[in-house]
């Protein structure tokens, strides 16, 4: 790094040589500048000092700033995105769906009955649910592109970037298998009384004329019916 005291290390050099070759016209004299010299040099270690503190505080609120980003992002509960980080992510695949040219889809996520969980087991049962679920859905994708939110409440949100119909449908029911063998037991409404989900596909080609609610409006539509359809189902 270069060092910001270039000239005044400079500055040292010279008074020493000066002190050293110069005839001063009393002892006095001289004394007077070699204390001067002193508290220059004492001045500079001091200035040295505290540029190395504000360089270490400076990269410690680096990290910081990167680690405060990080938890702005994330849902407190379940360790998954939030919904602030998902739209800054949906408007990004958006827009990069456009230039591509290619498929959006989305998966709307909702937990069957989960008032009646809540009211079965208590509030502290279902946020541990939730939990689980949340996990089962971030193994579920994996192996693929898929970017997962907690979208509010007992609702999920997935978006896949370039995708199609069958891998929409395809993932849908991976997700659905993998809670299926987690086996939570849940309230009396409920499949087989095991928790269960309902999906809603959401899949579109945005263009700059179609609009971004669009696509999460179509997965809603599709969660409503598989909701209508029994629950414990996807619909596209
Ligand atoms: P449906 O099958 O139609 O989706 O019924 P539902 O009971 O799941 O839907 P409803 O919207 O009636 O209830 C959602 C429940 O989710 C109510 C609310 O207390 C619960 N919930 C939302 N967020 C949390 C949370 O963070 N923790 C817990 N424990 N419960 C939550
Ligand atoms: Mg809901
Ligand atoms: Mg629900």
């Amino acid at each position: 790094m270069e060092d910001i005291f270039e000239l005044e290390d400079k500055v040292i050099l010279e008074a020493e040589d000066y002190i050293e070759t110069k005839e001063f016209a009393s002892a006095e004299d001289e004394d007077r500048y070699e204390k001067l010299l002193q508290a220059y040099k004492r001045l500079l270690r001091q200035m040295r000092t505290m540029v190395r503190m504000s360089d270490i505080m400076q990269s410690k609120l680096n990290t910081m700033s990167g680690e405060l980003e990080k938890l702005s992002q994330i849902d407190g509960l379940t360790g998954l995105y939030n919904r602030r980080y998902f739209n800054e992510i949906y408007q990004k695949e958006w827009r990069k769906a456009i230039t591509d040219g290619t498929e959006l889809g989305t998966l709307m996520i909702d937990i069957d009955y989960f008032k009646v969980y809540n009211d079965t087991f208590g509030h502290l049962a279902g946020d541990l649910c939730l939990q689980k679920i949340a996990k089962s859905i971030e193994e579920s994708i994996l192996d693929s592109n898929a970017f997962v939110a907690r979208f509010g409440g007992e609702e999920f949100i997935l978006l896949l970037p370039n995708t199609n119909l069958a891998q929409c449908t395809g993932l849908a029911q991976k997700i659905m298998d993998q809670l299926t063998l987690l086996n939570i037991p849940g309230a009396i409404k409920t499949t087989d009384g095991k928790v269960t989900i309902s999906i809603g596909i959401g899949l579109m080609k945005p263009t700059e004329e179609t609009k971004l609610e669009t696509l999460i409006n179509i997965a809603d539509q599709a969660l409503y019916r598989a909701k209508k359809d029994g629950r414990n189902c996807w619909r596209a």
